[in-house]
Formats: structure tokens, C-alpha cells, sequence
């Protein structure tokens, strides 16, 4: 009996240690798994830091964007408006090269997947209705385009012309964009310049799948990753540069200093020239500094959208934004392009 009790008990020992062991490693792998879990970046919530954005995809206080990948955006930028409308042919290629890319995988949901291809249409009573496009096909020069009035893959500018070296605007604001350049060079001994005009849907495409891209690399799932890529650059068809109405204007000097376009412009002379003077070329500021909520988009004095000399002024009186305006005059568009 007593010889059966001493050979019970290493046993009982060994066991009571294989399940302490065993706990350990248990506790381990949670702890690993936890910590991994930790990793993965959450989606930004909008009215964050990240989701204040630029529409050329710089951002602020944030630091998704590296300086060394602003300058090459910032370049690649200028090389494809170059090649741009170059070939109609040129550009049916690389339509269906990124559409194949970018429709690759898991359907995406949230801001990106709300904006459907097909055009939108709303409820018109009683409102002031206008075509976006004329019988030429050439979009209204007040059309708003944002994340409620965008266009589509098939949106083709109807006339580009250059307006500062290789950068090309809608011929309708091409030669106002070029007196006002002008003007500034010559009164303010400037060399202000283009930064970003025309951009086409497969570029903004491109920009916005390469942030997807570089989200899915850090480990969010596809949907976090155009969910949160869509906090960040300005969703494909909902660009004022894809219209060929706006353009960047920007200094090498302080671009060179900073390595992307910031806030230090309105410290300029050329942004409060311009301030005093951009309407009567036709030009109104975009996203102004007290409106950022309303836009959704950061504070950019560098960004300039054509609209006509009377509507600038009215504008610009009015204290409003664009769509604002538009609203306060009774005016809907309906998309009556492809
Ligand atoms: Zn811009």
C-alpha cells in the first residue's frame, strides 16, 4: 500500500507539470497573438487627422505619406499629364489595364463601393435643372464634382490646351490660366508655376490603387484598405483636376524646402495676390481654410478651380463654397454624359 502511494506520487507530479507547461505555452501564444493582432492598423475614422486630405493625396499630421513618395507622385504627376490625350489609343490601353487591376479581389464596400459607375440622377422637382454636359459634350463650367456629383471612367475632357510647359486645362480656361500666371510673374517678379492641371480617371485610378496597394502591404484587409485608402486620395471620378478646370500653382523654392505642397504657401505673396486677384481670371479657391468640414478635404491655397469670371466673382462675394452656391441657387445637375 504505502510502496503503491510513493510510486503514485512523481506521477501525479509529472502530470501536475505537463499541464503547468502546457498553460505556459497556451498563455505565450495568446500573448503573441495579441500582440500581432496590435499591428494592424485600424481604419481612420473620418474627421480624423488622416481623413482631412488632400485631393493631390498629400496629408497632413499624418505619416502615410513620406516626403520622398510626395516628390514622386509630384513628378510622376507631370510625366502622365505630358503623355496625356497624347493618343486616344494610348489611353483605351491603359483604361482597361488599371480597370483589370483595380477590380482584382474582394468587392470593396463603404465611401469607394457607393460610387457606382452608372450615373447618379436625384429628385429634380422644383429645382433649377442643368446638363452636365453640353450638346459638344464639354462639362458646364459650374458642374461641382465630388463625392455626390462625379463622373465617370468614360468622361473624356473635350479640348485640352497647355497652359504652363507640358500642363494642359480645358481650352475654356487654359488662356485665363495663362494671363494669370503671366500676371503673376510679371507683377509680383514671380516663378510660381503648374504643379498639377489635367489629371485623367486612370491616373487618379492609379494614385488611389497604389495607396490601397501600400495599405493591404501594411496588413489591413482589402476593404479597410479602400475604405481608409478613400481618407486619403481623392476617390477615382472625383477630382477637380480630372475635369481639366483646376490647376495646382506652386513655388520650387518652397517645395524644395518642404518636399510637398503645405500650408506655408498662403505665407506667400502670390497666395494673397492671388486671393485679391484669382477671380477676376475666373479662378476660385477650392478648399479654403474655414471650410473643412464642409469640403471633407484640407486646407489647400495652392488649388484653383476655373468656374468664369462673373460666377468667380459671385462666388467669391457669396463667401461660399461652389456646391454651396449652387444649392443657395436652387441649381441640380443631372449627368447626361456616358
Ligand atoms: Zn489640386
Amino acid at each position: 500500500m504505502a510502496q503503491h502511494a510513493h510510486a503514485k506520487k512523481p506521477n501525479y507530479r509529472n502530470i501536475v507539470l505537463a499541464g503547468v507547461i502546457i498553460v505556459l505555452i497556451i498563455v505565450m501564444a495568446v500573448l503573441l497573438m495579441s500582440s500581432c493582432g496590435k499591428k494592424k492598423p485600424e481604419p481612420v475614422p473620418a474627421g480624423s487627422e488622416a481623413s482631412r486630405v488632400s485631393d493631390n493625396g498629400s496629408v497632413y499630421g499624418s505619416e502615410e505619406e513620406s516626403s520622398s513618395e510626395q516628390s514622386s507622385e509630384e513628378s510622376s504627376s507631370g510625366s502622365s499629364e505630358s503623355s496625356e490625350s497624347s493618343s486616344s489609343s494610348s489611353s483605351k490601353s491603359e483604361s482597361s489595364s488599371s480597370s483589370s487591376s483595380s477590380s482584382s479581389g474582394d468587392t470593396p464596400t463603404g465611401k469607394y463601393a457607393a460610387m457606382p459607375e452608372t450615373p447618379y440622377s436625384y429628385d429634380t422637382t422644383g429645382k433649377s435643372v442643368r446638363n452636365a454636359f453640353d450638346a459638344n459634350g464639354e462639362v458646364d463650367l459650374l458642374f461641382p464634382i465630388n463625392s455626390t456629383y462625379y463622373i465617370t471612367r468614360n468622361f473624356k475632357v473635350a479640348k485640352l490646351e497647355k497652359v504652363d510647359g507640358d500642363y494642359k486645362m480645358d481650352y475654356r480656361a487654359a488662356p485665363h490660366c495663362k494671363e494669370m500666371l503671366a500676371a503673376m510673374r510679371t507683377k509680383l517678379n514671380s516663378d510660381i508655376r503648374a504643379f498639377s492641371t489635367y489629371r485623367s480617371y486612370e491616373y487618379q485610378e492609379g494614385n488611389f490603387q497604389r495607396k490601397v496597394n501600400k495599405l493591404i502591404n501594411k496588413g489591413y484587409s482589402k476593404t479597410d484598405a479602400y475604405n481608409t485608402a478613400a481618407t486619403i486620395v481623392a476617390i477615382p471620378g472625383t477630382s477637380e483636376h480630372q475635369l481639366g478646370l483646376a490647376i495646382d500653382v506652386y513655388l520650387d523654392s518652397l517645395y524644395n524646402k518642404y518636399g510637398e505642397l503645405n500650408e506655408h504657401f498662403e505665407e506667400t505673396k502670390e497666395y494673397k495676390w492671388l486671393q485679391e486677384h484669382a477671380w477676376e481670371y475666373g479662378f476660385i479657391l477650392s478648399y479654403p481654410k474655414d471650410k473643412i468640414k464642409d469640403t471633407g478635404i484640407i486646407y489647400e491655397p495652392w488649388h484653383y478651380r476655373y468656374v468664369g469670371v462673373e460666377n468667380a466673382k459671385a462666388i467669391r462675394d457669396s463667401g461660399m463654397l461652389l456646391v454651396q452656391w449652387l444649392e443657395s441657387q436652387n441649381i441640380v445637375y443631372v449627368y447626361n454624359g456616358k
